[in-house]
């Protein structure tokens, strides 16, 4: 555990638990409070949450805030739209800086997962209650730290299917099967300049599945393993590089050839 807490923030359009009354009842205050909640019970004094809505001014993602965020968690669904480009912008440069970004389920279609992966992200999706078995393809990763067994299960899920319109991931961690028959890289890894990003697809809003122990573990390990590690690499852009050491090359530079800094 860091010395340190790590600083999360847990982002929720906060749509569907406001006009929908099932989901209403399994997350009463939003799943945004769930998530947090989650991380508090499992990571203690190791974490430090708080929260932010599409509703408030900038979402909830002013600056200060994610200056102040190591690891920003993601749910949307309904108003991926409604996402401001400007604070796009802002949390696409704050992962280049190396703020960590977890994505969950239906946050695949979401404006910041779609600029960050520069895909469609799309997938095949159904939405029948059917179970969802997570195979862990990638044991010795922290995010499946402390998983037992080869796969877990949630009994009822959204299928969500391949192709699924993502880059190669660095990584894989779960392949989901469904009762279905499809399959889906459940959960995966990507790195965007300083920043991480872990996938993950459990979490469909009529479904309990953020009280699920193994979500919830899941969850929490990929906190710890999204927090910035201490990368001197900020994504700053460019910047011109002084010599270590003297350079003797006889072949002058035509200064004229580069823009002005
Ligand atoms: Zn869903």
């Amino acid at each position: 555990m860091p010395d340190t807490p790590i600083r999360v923030t847990g982002w929720n359009e906060f749509v569907h638990e406001r006009t929908n009354q099932a989901v209403a009842e399994i997350y009463p205050d939003g799943i945004h409070a769930a998530i947090v909640k989650l991380l508090d019970e499992r990571l203690g004094s190791a974490v430090r949450t708080r929260t932010a809505t599409l509703d408030e001014p900038e979402h909830g993602l002013t600056d200060d805030v994610l200056s102040e965020t190591d690891v920003l968690t993601w749910w949307g669904h309904a108003a991926h739209d409604r996402v401001d480009d400007a604070v796009v912008d802002r949390v696409q440069r704050h992962v280049l800086e190396g703020m960590g970004l977890i994505v969950l389920h239906s946050g695949h279609a979401s404006k910041i997962f779609r600029r960050l992966m520069g895909t469609n992200c799309s997938l095949r999706w159904r939405e029948a209650a059917e179970r969802e078995r997570l195979w862990i393809v990638n044991p010795s990763h922290p995010i499946a730290e402390g998983l037992e067994g080869e796969y877990f299960e949630l009994a009822h899920a959204e299928m969500y299917g391949e192709f699924f319109d993502i880059p190669a991931p660095d990584e894989l961690i779960f392949i989901s099967w469904f009762e279905g028959g499809e399959v889906f890289r459940g959960g995966s890894t990507f790195r965007r300049g300083g920043g991480k990003i872990f996938y993950f697809c459990p979490g469909h809003e009529t479904f309990p599945i953020y009280y699920d122990k193994n979500v919830r573990r899941v969850i929490a390990n990929a906190v710890r393993w999204a927090a910035p590690c201490g990368s001197p690499y900020r994504g700053k852009g460019r910047n011109i590089a002084e010599p270590l050491s003297p350079i003797t090359a006889e072949h002058k530079v035509d200064e004229s050839l580069h823009r002005p800094k």
